[in-house]
């Protein structure tokens, strides 16, 4: 069906940029083929990525209230234990529903799925190697890259998915290791670590710079570190992995200080390598219709999403942004939409960054350290959970909320949120940002009581005046 009946719009990659866009184009009316190798839709994000990490994080978190909270509240069984099997078997569920949830609003909304490998014959046509294991050629007016990204790997290192492994692997083992070394103390590694933690291993995070998550407020890092360490997830800073080396069952990590000196050993059941992701362009033949990317792999694209060549666009993880999946979705809805000759926008300063540890950390805009660069005279208003009546009932109530906002005006710049849920608390404050509010604006919002939220007000009437409950 996909055959040689042009498109308006041809989408490579089914992940959270490439699935959106395509309904999106159908939406609007444009005939609309998507491609996707996988044989699943959702791309990285849905099959081995957000969901399936927020499941386990999700099921672990439940085992190690069990075994450490539950008491408190009155609530008391004589023992409590991890199925692994059923664990996983949870995560899978909701993954394979989710999946097939997208091919459902593709037929919905009467995209047409061409499941294969794309490689670009011409900037108008995508010659495809079907799953099935034939070829395809798919033509279109307009054709979209959105291929995501892939794990970076370490120089002379090899991931087997068993006991060295990317986070794939580490979605998917079959049983607890013992002890397990993370390399790279970013989002993804920090979820991952405390999903195993809270199973019962021990958890190393080795990083080469001298700070974890190097895109948060140097403040909130802090107490996030510490909750971490009092979680027992151990950290070694600025340093370097030299060599990482299967051992009979497990594996040998030497490690040397960043700035060079004496080398250490490391020993591990698993060991994750996460330290960082990579444009996915391969076999794609980019090179044949010349399309423009820069050194690191990512495809160069205007504010329009065009790459250098005339009809072929590229969103999500293998252009320049944040590599996060709502990104992703907001450029596939906007690029769709210039290509359907209406005006689309997406702020990347305003892009919400979350990692969904206990507690949570979300923020927004920019950090205490980046206003200080920029020379704005400005105010900070903090609110500790501790002070806030929801998070004392429930007994959970470590994190803060920090509001940095122009002084002169109290315009706010930067909202940051650790606390259980913030992932969910800092969409308040998104759309602070996206209407100019100022911090007072905020706090003269009336806000249910007894909330989370409420941190939120307080902090704001910390900005440019007092709050009531600290
Ligand atoms: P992808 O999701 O990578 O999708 C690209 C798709 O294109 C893939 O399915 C691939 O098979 C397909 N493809 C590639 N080349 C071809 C080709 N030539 N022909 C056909 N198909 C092709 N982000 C968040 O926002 N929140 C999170 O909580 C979060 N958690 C994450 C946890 C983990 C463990 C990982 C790895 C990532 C996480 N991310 C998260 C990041 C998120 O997954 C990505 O930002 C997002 O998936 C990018 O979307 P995309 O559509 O650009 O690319």
């Amino acid at each position: 069906a996909s055959g040689s009946d042009e498109n308006d719009v041809v989408v490579i990659g089914g992940g959270p940029g490439g699935y959106v866009a395509a309904i999106k184009a159908a939406q609007l009316g444009l005939k609309t083929t998507c491609i996707e190798k996988r044989g699943t839709l959702g791309g990285t994000c849905l099959n081995v990525g957000c969901i399936p990490s927020k499941a386990l994080l999700h099921s672990s978190h439940m085992y190690h209230e069990a075994q450490h909270s539950f008491a408190h509240h009155g609530v008391k069984f004589s023992s409590v234990e991890v199925d692994l099997p059923a664990m996983m078997a949870q995560k899978n569920k909701a993954v394979a529903g989710l999946t097939r949830g997208i091919e459902g609003l593709f037929k919905k909304n009467k995209v047409n799925y061409v499941k294969g490998y794309g490689k670009f014959l011409s900037p108008s046509e995508v010659s495809v190697d079907t799953l099935e294991g034939g070829n395809t050629v798919v033509k279109g007016k307009n054709i979209i890259i959105a291929t995501g990204s892939d794990v970076k790997s370490l120089p002379g290192l090899t991931i087997d998915e068993k006991r060295i492994v990317s986070s794939t692997g580490a979605l998917a083992l079959t049983e607890v290791p013992k002890k397990l070394v993370v390399i790279g103390a970013g989002y993804i590694g920090l979820e991952m670590g405390s999903v195993w933690g809270r199973l019962g291993s021990e958890v190393t995070v080795v990083e080469f710079a001298s700070e974890i998550v190097p895109t948060m407020d140097g403040e909130v890092r802090k107490q996030f570190q510490r909750s971490l360490e009092k979680q027992k997830m151990k950290f070694m800073l600025k340093t370097k992995v030299v060599s990482v080396d299967t051992v009979g069952d497990g594996v040998k990590l030497t490690l040397e200080p960043s700035a060079g000196g004496d080398q250490t050993t490391l020993e591990a059941d698993v060991v994750l390598v996460s330290a960082g992701r990579v444009p996915f362009t391969s076999g794609l033949g980019l090179d044949k219709i010349g399309v423009e990317t820069d050194k690191a792999g990512r495809i160069l694209v205007n504010e329009r999403f065009a790459s250098n060549v005339p009809g072929v666009y590229a969103i999500g993880d293998v252009i320049p942004g944040p590599m996060l999946a709502h990104k992703a979705e907001e450029d596939g809805v906007a690029c769709v939409e210039f290509i359907a000759g209406k005006e689309g926008h997406v702020d990347y300063d305003l892009v919400p960054g979350v990692v969904y540890t206990h507690p949570e950390v979300a923020s927004v805009g920019k950090t205490e350290e980046q206003v200080k660069a920029l020379g704005v005279d400005y105010r900070v208003g903090k609110f500790p959970f501790l002070a806030n009546s929801r998070a004392k009932a429930i007994d959970d109530a470590e994190g803060i909320v920090k509001i940095l906002a122009e002084k002169e005006t109290d315009k706010i710049l930067g909202v940051h949120i650790m606390s259980p849920n913030a992932g969910e608390l800092i969409h308040e404050a998104v759309l602070a940002l996206h209407y100019g509010a100022s911090s007072e604006d905020i706090a003269r919002t009336c806000h249910a009581h007894p909330t989370m939220s409420e941190a939120l007000k307080e902090a704001a009437m910390a900005t440019y005046d007092k709050p009531i409950h600290i």
